[in-house]
């Protein structure tokens, strides 16, 4: 079969059998050139050495069959390195250099040690040496001078010190590519306190890893979420009940709206953002919370009067989002139209929301008529569409006579 590759029959060969259909090294010479001595064969290594005819010159041929894993990889460029002298794969090469940096960093931190022992050690002897002369005699301008240096080299010395070779090695400049140029003094400030955070952070030289504080271990499992879940009492949590006729952000709003999560002015700078005011901008006289927007602001009574009117009930009044979100269960009127009026009063904060955002963001003025409107016609599109029955029409939606 060599013979065959070779073209003809001037050939000698040494081969390192295949195992199964993979593996097998074949090496094949001219005899009237090469000559071999001798030869070494591993799974993986073909190594066939003589000299070339006519010549003293030495010559290996080596023919290699790595295996695909690292590991394994790793083991044959070992067994190489037994048995051959070679520079090796690029990734043994980078993990020489490694080595050698380490050694290099080693070296340094080791003569800046012993320079900085030397060092504190003349500053210490000044400081002596002065203290002593200051029992006799009064020092000299220069001297005094001199024990002000030395006691401020030494407290600088021994602030260096305390850092970790990480910080020591890299010096960090914050480095702001800002689009805009100037910073007014809010923006000043949140710089400022911002660089305080970032300076407080020391960067140390071991390796990130996530940490699930909630476990001794600091692993995440499922069963210590659990195990919390169900050590948190719940008795003081509004459990809002759903209402499938609204869209479920609009049930999220009003969940969120409850534990006042929405982003009103005063929400907004309670997390720290700046805004001018936190006064409510349908109303413009009050505090803008969650509760005011939907409870207490002017706009929000005409809303629940309107609301009261449309379904025929006795006058809607709240003292807080909780209350708004339980009302319809009090009401004595049938299941489908308790549903129907949950259904309009959640639309009816959704749209509250919406008129103040659009008066925030967009500067358009109030206009209470065309939020009833609104309100009564997006809570009949999306009660229609949702109700199973479908039965719902506008006429009816529009008498409440559910
Ligand atoms: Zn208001």
């Amino acid at each position: 079969m060599a013979t065959s590759f070779w073209g003809n029959n001037a050939l000698q060969f040494d081969f390192v059998a295949s195992v199964g259909r993979s593996g097998g090294l074949l090496n094949m010479w001219d005899p009237n050139i090469f000559s071999m001595q001798s030869s070494y064969k591993s799974r993986h290594l073909l190594l066939s050495s003589g000299t070339l005819i006519g010549s003293n010159t030495t010559l290996h041929i080596l023919n290699i069959y790595a295996p695909q894993e690292l590991p394994a990889k790793r083991d044959l460029w070992d067994e190489a390195n037994e048995e051959f002298v070679f520079l090796g794969p690029p990734e043994r090469r980078f993990l020489e250099k490694l080595k050698h940096f380490k050694e290099v960093i080693k070296e340094w931190f080791k003569a800046t040690k012993l320079k900085e022992d030397e060092m504190e050690l003349t500053l210490q002897q000044d400081l002596e040496h002065l203290d002593n002369s200051l029992e006799t005699r009064s020092l000299t301008e220069e001297e005094e001078w001199i024990l002000l240096e030395a006691k401020k080299n030494l407290l600088e010395l021994e602030d260096y010190k305390r850092k970790d070779l990480c910080s020591r090695g890299t010096i960090c400049h914050w480095n702001w590519r800002w689009k805009r140029r100037d910073l007014d003094s809010v923006e000043a400030h949140q710089l400022q306190q911002c660089i305080n955070q970032l300076n407080q952070v020391q960067i140390t030289s071991g390796k990130d890893q996530w940490l699930w504080t909630k476990d001794v271990s600091g692993i995440f499992t499922v069963s210590s979420m659990k195990t919390i879940l169900l050590g948190t009492p719940l008795q003081n949590n509004f459990i809002l009940q759903w209402n499938s006729w609204v869209p479920i952000k609009v049930n999220i709003f009003g969940w969120r709206a409850e534990k006042d999560r929405i982003t009103t002015s005063t929400a907004l700078i309670t997390r720290g953002i700046h805004l001018e005011s936190h006064e409510c901008k349908l109303c413009e006289g009050y505090e803008e919370t969650a509760e005011h927007l939907l409870v207490s602001c002017f706009v929000a009574h005409m809303v629940w009067q309107f609301v009261s009117a449309w379904c025929h009930i006795s006058p809607l009044f709240f003292f807080s989002v909780r209350d708004l979100l339980k009302a319809h269960k009090y009401i004595n009127v049938s299941r489908l139209k308790k549903k129907a009026i949950q259904a309009i009063i959640l639309t009816a904060c959704w749209k509250i929301w919406k008129t103040r955002n659009e008066k925030v963001f967009e500067g358009k003025p109030v206009n209470i008529t065309n939020l009833f409107h609104d309100i009564k016609s997006l809570s009949f599109l999306w009660a229609k569409n949702r109700y199973s029955c479908n039965s719902i029409s506008w006429s009816d939606w529009c008498d409440m006579s559910l």
